[in-house]
């Protein structure tokens, strides 16, 4: 081989190295002074997390840890390190203002009807950009992954999760729903007969009969969608929502039902549901079916504390003596809701926890909003690591991505935040997320150097 050849080689390797180094996925380590492990509630102190591209490539003590040259390091100093946090059910392209009292007193469901209908005959423009900045409010509390389930229009969830993976949105990783399956008669009454079908056709597709339930599934389907949402009341029937699961299933969608009554849960559990959505009047035996069936109960603690009064407050003037009998409802809300918690606790039916957040919270971004409804689940008697449970773990293995999300390990998308304090300790701490990661990008990190 001549000189000029071996040269033209060298220059050649030279570029070629060059152009791996320019493909090549960015090195990041993540050092923080502890790691809660969900799966386990063991603490490693300190810990290293090394990450490749948008995966998690090692995890141990930095000593463990293979840092290697040109790897980005971002040191967290003492902070609690957690896996990213999933929302199994929420609402991103709905944000309904509580109306006044007196609109409320007027329908049967008037503090939530109203601003679904003006949701779903605004723009949709108007809408969808609101997802969008609902998604990254809920990225910035540290809530990585969401199961977004129903009212979002035709489309909205599924377009907002593409805008997100394609990288041109920043947001949540989302498992979109699609159109809400319902029976006639639920979610926006007494509309104009010559009207109410377009509108209704705009947010929900109908159930009526095993053969439409299975087209219905199919339009979305056609969507792309993640996942499939049904809302069972007493007129829906275990043969209409058995098609919904079949046809669900055989597309390799999971089927969440929301449910509240004992009767609309026996007809989830019965058709075969994935998981039931929040359950408020599931009896013992109906929890023992559902372990039985390995069914999930994503609890919805949406309401605990006196949320309502906390989001209607500054837009009504409260007639006297009106304020204390909310405030006690509230009180009897909370009790009924203990005692639910407790009960699926001792049943030990698999269970994960949703914000069901679709609620304007005034003065709070909709990140803030949806993770301060996780604490409660720890004032109704949940031990803390159950709680952060049911937000990590759980959730994955409920929404099907177990081998994704959930947990800190080799080869599970790179979903990290870190808080100050210890959430064992203190689990308000997960409504003080400081560093947020997704997929190995950082979207947060107030330990940086001041
Ligand atoms: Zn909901």
């Amino acid at each position: 081989m001549g000189k000029h050849a071996s040269l033209a080689l060298l220059l050649l390797a030279g570029t070629l190295a060059h152009l791996t180094a320019q493909s090549a996925p960015p090195v990041v380590l993540v050092k923080a002074g502890r790691m809660l492990d969900p799966r386990t509630g063991n603490v490693l102190a300190p810990v290293a997390v090394l990450i490749e591209g948008d995966k998690i490539k090692e995890v141990g003590t930095p000593a463990q840890v293979h840092a290697f040259a040109g790897a980005k390091t971002i040191n967290l100093g003492n902070a609690t390190l957690l896996p990213g946090l999933i929302d199994s059910h929420t609402h991103l392209l709905l944000d309904v203002i509580v109306p006044p009292e007196a609109e409320i007193r007027r329908h049967s469901n008037g503090e939530f009807a109203p601003g679904l209908l003006l949701a779903v005959i605004e723009s949709p423009s108007k809408r969808a950009l609101m997802g969008a900045q609902l998604a990254r409010e809920d990225l910035e509390s540290g809530i990585t992954t969401v199961r977004n389930l129903g009212h979002s229009g035709i489309d909205g969830d599924t377009q907002l999760r593409d805008a997100i993976n394609a990288g041109g949105l920043v947001g949540p990783r989302i498992l979109a729903s699609g159109r809400k399956l319902i029976t006639r008669g639920e979610y926006i009454q007494n509309l104009n007969p010559a009207l109410g079908d377009a509108i209704l056709q705009q947010e929900f597709l109908p159930i009526e009969g095993p053969d439409q339930a299975r087209q219905s599934v199919r339009q979305n389907e056609l969507e792309n969608v993640d996942v499939i949402k049904v809302s069972a009341n007493e007129s829906l029937t275990v043969g209409e929502l058995a098609a919904v699961v079949e046809e669900a299933h055989r597309h390799h969608l999971k089927v969440a039902v929301h449910a509240i009554e004992t009767a609309s849960i026996q007809t989830a559990i019965d058709a075969g549901s994935d998981s039931i959505e929040h359950g408020n009047l599931v009896t013992d035996e109906q929890l023992a079916q559902m372990r039985q069936k390995g069914v999930f109960f994503d609890l919805t603690p949406t309401f605990y504390g006196g949320f309502f009064l906390k989001i209607t407050e500054p837009s009504i003037v409260i007639p006297v003596g009106m304020h204390s009998d909310e405030a006690d409802s509230a009180a009897r809300h909370n009790q009924r809701y203990t005692q639910l918690v407790q009960r699926v606790l001792k049943s030990g039916v698999r269970f994960a926890a949703g914000s069901d957040m679709c609620w304007f919270y005034p003065g709070k971004t909709r990140g803030q909003a949806s993770v301060s409804r996780f604490p409660p689940l720890h004032e109704a008697g949940m031990q803390s690591l159950d709680v952060i449970r049911a937000i990590t773990t759980n959730a994955a293995a409920m929404l099907g991505w177990q081998d994704r999300i959930g947990s800190v390990e080799p080869g599970k998308f790179a979903d990290l935040v870190a808080v100050s304090g210890d959430p064992l300790a203190d689990i308000t701490e997960l409504e003080r997320v400081r560093f947020v990661m997704k997929g190995g990008v950082l979207v947060r990190n107030d330990f940086a150097a001041h």
